[in-house]
């Protein structure tokens, strides 16, 4: 813990929502990201940065492809929850057409509904952060799908992330929203949908 570093400073950085997705054999899998950013145009190139305890990071890192599917403000929590709350480890989340995911050129799914847009992209380099990973990507492919807003972080904690209920006992993540029900939160919890660390959740009242 560094005392010059006031988490909520960090908290007041802005960030969209993305669910990031890669095929390895014939496994398919999608995540929840909170950056995704235009690092240069001449050639088109981003930078993701995924965290290294999702199966989709490994995937990543060995095929060196991905998409970027640009969630809009039409997506509910669900799409979090799906994305986010589980692993790809136990679950294939591409098991049914899931938000009308449909595969690009680069054989990997993008999802059509509650996106306004996606990028495809392969990795050139990466670099090691500690909890993620970040890949710096050509862009070989990008599509608008709608003119819808794209979602951000604060519209997704004051429109789509639900209160916590009145009587609910437990902790929150106070990074995502999640809720951890129970008296006790475990030392070494995780939160499943932003994969910060038990520190950063609050207890509910
Ligand atoms: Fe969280």
């Amino acid at each position: 813990m560094n005392e010059n570093i006031n988490k909520e400073a960090l908290f007041k950085l802005s960030y969209g929502l993305f669910v990031i997705t890669a095929s390895d054999e014939g496994k398919d899998n999608g995540c929840i990201i909170n950056t995704c950013i235009q690092a240069a145009e001449n050639p088109e190139r981003i930078v993701v940065a995924v965290n290294k305890s999702g199966y989709t990071h490994d995937m990543i890192l060995k095929t060196r492809k991905f998409n970027v599917s640009m969630l809009d403000e039409s997506a509910p929590m669900a799409v979090f929850e799906h994305f986010g709350f589980q692993s790809g480890k136990s679950v294939n989340k591409f098991q049914t057409a899931v938000y009308g995911a449909k595969k690009s050129e680069n054989e990997v799914y993008y999802l059509t509904e509650h996106t306004n847009a996606y990028i495809s992209a392969y990795v050139t380099d990466t670099v090691d952060l500690g909890s993620h990973t970040l890949f710096i990507a050509t862009v070989v492919k990008a599509e608008k799908l709608a003119d819808t807003n794209s979602v951000t972080y604060d519209y997704y904690f004051k429109n789509i992330k639900p209160a916590p209920a009145a009587k609910a006992k437990g902790w929150v993540c106070k990074i995502c929203g999640y809720v951890y029900e129970g008296e006790e939160l475990p030392a070494d919890f995780i939160c499943p949908l932003c994969k910060h660390p038990a520190s950063d959740f609050e207890k509910l009242i």
